[in-house]
């Protein structure tokens, strides 16, 4: 049912933002929610397609993308299509994937802080009206919290696990997995 699934995307987000006690990008009219979201084709073609990520925009390109959690760089990966792609190991065992990257910041191996930037948003996809960042979140199959079939496979829904802003000054909750947004809100 894509219409509760993004209305409680925007609840969790509109939240977060609260919380954070400014408006931010993330209330943007761009955030197109994890699982099934309905595409607007143009010429009254609609259809509903799998989403293994969050989209959260709207960005302008430069702008820096920053480590949900602390962890170790696992994956640097370049795309003519889709940018660069970082993907972050957590002490979870869950891996953040950071999708539409200009360049990156940091390299496979590298520990990083969370906050720490990983890269700056580039101008990924091409097709893309709106400059965003896709956000995954895949799961540790030793946790036993991941869905193990159909096209959302090995994924999460990365809201589910947005505790607020980043803020250096604060301490977050020492839940396995607490994720602050990747992106300066
Ligand atoms: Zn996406």
């Amino acid at each position: 049912m894509p219409r509760p699934a993004a209305f409680a995307l925007l609840a969790t987000v509109t939240s977060i933002a609260a919380a954070c006690g400014h408006q931010s990008k993330v209330l943007s009219p761009y955030a197109s929610p994890y699982g099934v979201r309905r595409t607007d084709q143009g010429f009254a073609i609609v259809r509903d397609e799998l989403h293994r990520g969050v989209d959260l925009g709207r960005l302008s390109p430069g702008e820096p993308v920053r480590a949900a959690a602390p962890g170790v760089v696992v994956r640097v990966e370049e795309s003519r299509l889709s940018g660069v792609r970082v993907d972050v190991r957590h002490a979870s065992g869950h891996v953040t994937g950071y999708v539409h990257l200009a360049w990156s910041a940091v390299a496979r191996g590298d520990v990083v802080a969370r906050g720490e930037m990983l890269g700056e948003i580039g101008l990924f996809p091409a097709s893309a009206q709106v400059i965003h960042l896709h956000l995954e979140l895949h799961c540790a199959r030793a946790r036993g919290d991941c869905p193990d079939d159909g096209p959302l496979a090995g994924t999460l829904d990365p809201m589910r696990f947005m505790v607020g802003c980043h803020d250096p000054a604060r301490t977050y909750p020492d839940e396995p997995l607490a994720l602050t947004m990747p992106i300066d809100c």
